[in-house]
């Protein structure tokens, strides 16, 4: 396809609001592509060149911007000096708008999307001294080949502001509507059949984490080639996730017997190892392979010329007094630069608790039982028992600290002694579970220090419209900001507070720096509110908030179902933390854990369960 046409499915998109239509929309774009251009073009909708475990996306500056564009138009013929560009750029307000504006209709037929897409590829590349330079030249290059419209996308796309709205969710949607009859001669039946397929192609996410290999594959090979894809080492394994319960006894009402963990407060990471190579994995699957280099050479020393793929907790270590640090001081360890030094200074240990594939076999299908039994005989069990005090290891890798009872009592002694000794709380597992990738079920079922005391857990909010400050705040230009939970179902965040405190003047501040970069006009595209806030923004930023109760409230959406007239709502909210950079707005609190935690305040407060044990 050619990019200039490539360019006006994407102005579609943009102007698409509901969820479901933008499937479609993007369903048609997909299936006029070829599985090379698939997986490119599948990037490029979500503004990145590469899945966000292989790059960030590009995020160029605007001065670098301007000057390509210039030097395009110059290659046009249009001559336009430094200042006049500026100013035209502050009248137009955005640099896509402008290039889009100046540039003359181009004469050819442009370059193909695989073409633009490889030269933004080698643009990313590029560093070093005399780079700019470089970057420039080729941009304006891709600049000036391409239709007025199509400068728009690029401009946005290299500065990271491509804000089309198309989030996983909404891929795998279109991914299943290719496969699919458009129009269908039995609604139920084509339902049942859309149900079956989507569940196929999310699995196959689930296991390698890249939307553009698991489009590319459906394209070539069909429903048989997403059968086929299977973990591997290299691709991150969309993370296991807990769900939540209030006691021991409705954890063993749950699943009987049960292992129950240590809940460690560090970095989850995932760790791959091919036999030579070690690639590390956050939850929300970034590469951090650079920044925990004591596990990664760890890693290649324990399994030099073995593959494995196995998950732990990553946690400070205080040598002086033979434990853990807390999670404020581990998440020092969270940096680009200075990574030896800091390292020297709170070198990590990490408390090992799934394997996932090893030596070339996945063992995510078999019963949690055994895969432990597996990790016990590779990773050193340190401590056993209720009794014993949490030893760290000698090494980086131990087992996590473990029992594995039927009884409620026990669960809740293992819980106190853990607690006491100042970690999180514990985390139950089903001995028979198999790993669930990209899942939040009971399979996992964590119990925190939180829902025994306070009213609630903390929640994570994406937020999606903030408010112009009132009184003192009227300088900060920020008062309030809204926040949403994500309804997995349809893909929607929907608003379920109002957030006007909990963050220090100068927070307020940064935190107005970087939702004026993500304005959009109206509501973005899956963002459903009761209120409406002076400025709507993408979601795209989490914050991590307490409340003191959860409502009903007909002024908020969350979890309202058709016919209702109330949502989900957080009274007295306040911030705990500002913009969260481990966490992507798909993974805020999800309406199912909304209700949960609503549900285990009803049983605090009658002393009965009005849900599930
Ligand atoms: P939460 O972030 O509160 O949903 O809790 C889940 C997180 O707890 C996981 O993503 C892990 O990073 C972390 N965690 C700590 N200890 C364990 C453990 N023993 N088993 C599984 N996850 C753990």
């Amino acid at each position: 396809m050619n990019f200039d046409s490539f360019s006006e499915s994407l102005e579609v998109l943009e102007k698409t609001p509901g969820r479901l239509e933008l499937a479609q929309r993007l369903a048609a774009l997909l299936r006029e592509l070829t599985p090379g251009e698939t997986s490119r073009a599948l990037y490029m909708v979500q503004g990145q060149l590469l899945p966000s475990f292989d790059g960030e996306p590009m995020g160029m500056a605007g001065s670098l911007l301007l000057r390509a564009i210039g030097r395009a138009l110059d290659s046009r013929g249009v001559t336009c000096s430094d200042s006049e560009l500026k100013a035209l750029l502050a009248e137009a307000g955005d640099p896509g708008i402008l290039a889009e504006r100046l540039l003359p209709p181009n004469e050819g037929a442009g370059e193909s999307l695989i073409e633009v897409y490889e030269r933004l590829l080698a643009i990313s590349r590029l560093s070093g001294s005399g780079s700019q330079e470089e970057k420039i030249l080729h941009l304006a290059r891709v600049l000036s080949g391409g239709s007025p419209l199509s400068a728009r996308f690029v401009c946005r796309f290299v500065m990271g502001r491509l804000r089309l709205g198309v989030g996983d969710a909404t891929i795998l949607d279109a991914l299943t509507l290719t496969v699919l009859d458009a129009s269908p001669d039995d609604e139920r039946a084509w339902k049942k059949g859309r149900k079956s397929v989507r569940e196929e192609i999310e699995g196959a996410y689930n296991l390698c984490s890249d939307l553009g290999r698991v489009g590319a594959v459906l394209r070539e090979e069909g429903r048989d080639g997403i059968r086929r894809i299977a973990p591997s080492v290299g691709y991150p394994i969309r993370m296991a996730l807990c769900e939540r319960l209030g006691s021991g006894e409705e954890i063993i009402a749950k699943l009987k017997e049960a292992a129950v963990e240590s809940k460690y407060d560090g970095f989850r990471c995932q760790v791959h190892c091919d036999g030579t190579r070690v690639r590390l994995f956050s939850r929300n699957l970034e590469e951090t392979t650079g920044m925990f280099p004591e596990i990664a050479r760890a890693a290649s020393e324990l399994f030099s010329g073995r593959s494995a793929i196995f998950e732990g907790e990553a946690l400070g270590y205080d040598a002086e007094n033979e434990s853990f640090h807390p999670f404020q001081v581990t998440i020092t360890r969270k940096r680009k630069h200075n990574v030896l030094e800091k390292s020297e200074e709170i070198p990590l240990k990490c408390l090992v608790f799934d394997l996932l594939y090893l030596d070339g076999l996945s063992l995510m299908e078999r019963p949690f039982a055994q895969r432990r039994k597996i990790l016990e005989e590779i990773f050193p069990v340190t401590v056993r028992g209720i009794a014993d005090r949490e030893l760290p290891p000698d090494g980086v890798f131990g087992a996590s600290r473990l029992i594995v009872t039927d009884d409620p009592h026990k669960v809740d002694l293992f819980f106190d002694e853990v607690v006491e000794e100042g970690f999180e709380g514990v985390i139950a597992k089903r001995l028979d579970g198999v790993y669930a990738a990209g899942s939040r079920n009971f399979n996992w079922i964590k119990l925190k220090r939180s829902y025994k005391s306070a009213l609630s857990d903390t929640v994570d909010l994406a937020l999606i419209g903030y408010y112009r400050g009132k009184g003192l705040r009227t300088k900060l230009g920020i008062g309030a900001v809204l926040g949403a939970v994500l309804d997995p179902e349809s893909g929607e965040f929907q608003s379920v507070a109002r957030i006007g405190s909990g963050l220090t003047e100068e927070g307020w501040r940064d935190l107005r720096a970087i939702l004026d970069d993500l304005r959009t006009e109206g509501p973005p595209p899956g963002v459903v509110s009761g209120l409406v806030p002076d400025f709507w923004v993408h979601p795209s930023i989490v914050v991590t908030v307490l409340a003191d109760e959860l409502t009903r409230s007909p002024t908020h959406r969350a979890g309202r179902g058709e016919g209702e007239e109330e949502g989900f709502a957080l009274r007295f909210p306040r911030m705990v933390s500002g913009p969260r950079a481990d966490k992507k707005a798909e993974e805020a609190t999800t309406v199912p854990e909304i209700r949960r935690l609503y549900d285990l305040q009803r049983q605090r407060s009658t002393g009965r369960s009005s849900g599930e044990p």
